[in-house]
């Protein structure tokens, strides 16, 4: 399927606002999107997470995802963007292999649904809740089950939705709460991690574009989430992670390791993509770190 191309939308005022550890000092990484359309990336000088800035203030971010971001005929029908996701399913299967029968699943940014569509087949409840009205009812039609407020879930799935969003804090925050206690988090977003296998030729810019706010390493995922009392359990390193609620916050703050780390990948994507395809290379810059 030809890429999709996601214009930077001209008709909201974007505005600067601090990266989700709180700090406000970073560096621009770039500033055009991987379509050559200005806008500018940044990278936290705390914690190495990036992120656009400017970007939508939360008001015009619920009117975007609203109103333009999944309507239809703007980039994709909806039949199309459900069998998308539903093409991309095996994502899931870690989490499957964690649930037990009949668990209740809340889908948090479902969209069309389509990528937990398996879990309905394997018998488990799956609930959707989405910021586009339009979108949530085509994934009811499919399966979903309506969420409602003061349920608790097994298992929260957030399948390439926190990357779009204004303030992750809030938003896992909401997602933590809503899990019972012991209950499992899928988060699935385009992981720093991957970019230094090569996965885009054209580095770091070839992942960059509107919508996309932000771009986490597992050990800024691992930071965030620590600090809401969630634990990792596993992760591909490339997208997909999961995550235990244990109810006990940890205050550990995104450290100079993750800094480092992702300084370190997006030098060597600079340098050269076809270097940081070498095996051992990215391992040896790595312990190198403490030179940079
Ligand atoms: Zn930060």
């Amino acid at each position: 399927m030809a890429e999709t191309h996601y214009d930077v939308p001209t008709h909201y005022d974007l505005v600067a606002s601090p990266c989700w550890c709180g700090c406000t000092a970073s560096r621009v990484i770039a500033e055009r999107d991987r379509y050559g359309q200005p806008l500018t990336t940044v990278m936290c000088r705390a914690c190495g997470t990036l992120r656009l800035d400017p970007y939508l203030t939360p008001e015009d971010a619920g009117r975007y995802y609203a109103d333009d971001y999944l309507r239809p005929g703007y980039n994709q029908g909806f039949a199309e963007r459900f069998a998308d996701r539903a093409n991309e399913q095996q994502h899931l299967r870690p989490l499957a292999d964690r649930l037990a029968p009949g668990s209740a699943v809340l889908d948090f940014g479902c969209g069309c649904g389509g990528v937990t569509h398996g879990l309905i087949e394997m018998g488990h409840r799956v609930y959707g809740t989405d910021l586009s009205e339009a979108a949530l009812d085509y994934a009811l039609g499919t399966g979903l089950l309506p969420h409602a407020p003061g349920q608790r879930y097994d298992a929260v799935v957030t399948y390439h939705s926190v990357e779009h969003h204004v303030d992750p804090n809030q938003t896992l925050g909401e997602m933590a709460a809503l899990l019972k206690d012991g209950g499992l988090l899928c988060i699935a977003v385009p992981l720093i991690n991957r970019i230094v296998a090569g996965a885009r030729p054209s580095g770091i810019v070839g992942e960059l574009y509107f919508p996309h706010r932000w771009y986490f390493s597992v050990d800024n995922l691992d930071g965030l989430l620590g600090r809401l009392g969630l634990e990792r359990v596993w992760s591909d390193f490339e997208t997909t992670s999961i995550y235990r609620k244990t109810g006990r916050a940890t205050a550990t703050p995104p450290g100079a390791g993750a800094r480092w780390r992702a300084a370190v990948r997006l030098r060597l994507i600079n340098a050269s993509p076809t270097l940081c395809r070498l095996p051992g290379v990215a391992r040896l810059l790595w312990r190198m770190r403490k030179l940079a």
